[in-house]
């Protein structure tokens, strides 16, 4: 037996009510930690709608999305299994599912000294602009590339860091330009 619906988050704890309008399916619920749930009484239909909220772009790589839910860790996704609910009219049983993407921008471990901070910056930079590959959207990742990318520019210059702000600068060029050759429009 599969456990009921309850409409609490898996990932917070509350529980959640609001539902989301422009949804692939009637049965959508958005947690204000960001997690979606979705229903269907096909549960492949949950991860469509799923795919088409976050706008992830599975690849040949990921094989057959609905069989399994390890690709989604590639889009920093965690899931659970959220029970059964009987639903009206019809007593349609409806399989929901939890999804919740993270914000990749990666936590820092504690306080940092600006050479950190540098270092952190660069990091988060280069990896929206990875990000941006694996995106049908990409101009969230795109913008926080560019926003990591401007952050870092302005701590080198104020500690000093020419160098690495000018090779910051170029990088911050390539992106742009990488983002208004491939993806604009998008
Ligand atoms: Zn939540």
């Amino acid at each position: 037996m599969s456990k009921i619906f309850n409409r609490v988050c898996p990932f917070c704890g509350l529980a959640v009510d609001a539902g989301i309008s422009g949804c692939l399916l009637p049965w959508a619920l958005r947690c204000p930690c960001g997690a979606v749930a979705f229903g269907s009484p096909d549960p492949a239909k949950a991860v469509d709608a799923m795919i088409a909220h976050y706008g992830v772009c599975a690849s040949a790589g990921h094989g057959d999305v609905h069989a399994s839910t390890g690709w989604m860790k590639d889009f920093h996704i965690r899931t659970e299994d959220g029970g059964r609910s009987v639903e009206m009219p019809g007593s349609v049983i409806v399989a929901w599912r939890w999804f919740l993407r993270e914000l990749p921008w990666e936590k820092p471990a504690g306080p940092m000294s600006d050479r950190d901070r540098l270092e952190w910056l660069t990091k988060q930079a280069e990896k929206f602009y990875e990000l941006m590959y694996d995106s049908t959207r990409p101009g969230f990742e795109f913008r926080e590339s560019k926003e990591a990318f401007e952050d870092a520019i302005t701590l080198a210059w104020k500690l000093g860091l020419g160098d690495e702000a000018e090779r910051l600068t170029k990088r911050l060029a390539h992106v742009k330009a990488v983002y208004a050759k491939q993806f604009e429009g998008f």
